[in-house]
């Protein structure tokens, strides 16, 4: 299996990340149980109890297609469709509902019980598109321009462009190169 790559410099994007090609998926971490483990394994968070956990992925999908639109839409300027926005607040409202604050260094963060199901996975990815909503930095929000990845652009000149170089930023950039060569 390939690994997950996370470019996405914040947990909601990376979720929306999960599938790399729209409306036809390439790969996607959510289309089956061993993926979505990996996936989830992979940024840090990951479930311990596994229960529900296939029945749970076409839900798992649509929040991500939420995700997705509601930050697509602003990394292109454009306003985030109403019912999207919805759907991730109700679920961080479901999710604030079963959380603890715990204290995180200076600061607290929303914490739940564990073992982590893949309910409380959600409600970190809600919390993480909510944050993002509120506190941005929303004008560092990006579109690769080759997939359909999305990012926080963190370079110092924000002059970021790619979801990755080695992967579409290179694929660019051999296609530009044999152009002028053949041109
Ligand atoms: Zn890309």
């Amino acid at each position: 299996m390939t690994e997950v790559e996370l470019v996405g410099n914040a947990l909601c994007l990376d979720f929306a990340n999960t599938v790399n090609a729209r409306p036809v998926a390439r790969r996607d971490w959510l289309a089956a149980p061993e993926g979505a483990l990996t996936w989830a394994r992979a940024v840090g968070l990951p479930v311990e109890d596994p229960a529900g956990l296939a029945e749970a992925l076409p839900g798992m999908r649509e929040m991500r297609e939420a995700v997705f639109r509601v930050f697509d839409a602003l990394a292109e300027g454009a306003r985030a469709p109403r019912a999207d926005l919805d759907s991730v607040l109700a679920a961080h409202a479901e999710g604030v509902g079963r959380a603890r604050l715990e204290a995180d260094g200076e600061l607290f963060r929303l914490r739940w019980e564990s073992p982590r199901t893949v309910r409380v996975l959600l409600w970190e990815v809600a919390a993480s598109a909510v944050e993002l909503l509120t506190h941005g930095p929303l004008d560092r929000l990006g579109a690769c321009p080759s997939c359909v990845w999305l990012f926080l652009d963190t370079s110092k000149n924000r002059r970021r462009r790619w979801c990755s170089m080695t992967t579409c930023g290179s694929r660019d950039k051999s296609r530009r190169y044999y152009a002028t060569r053949s041109s």
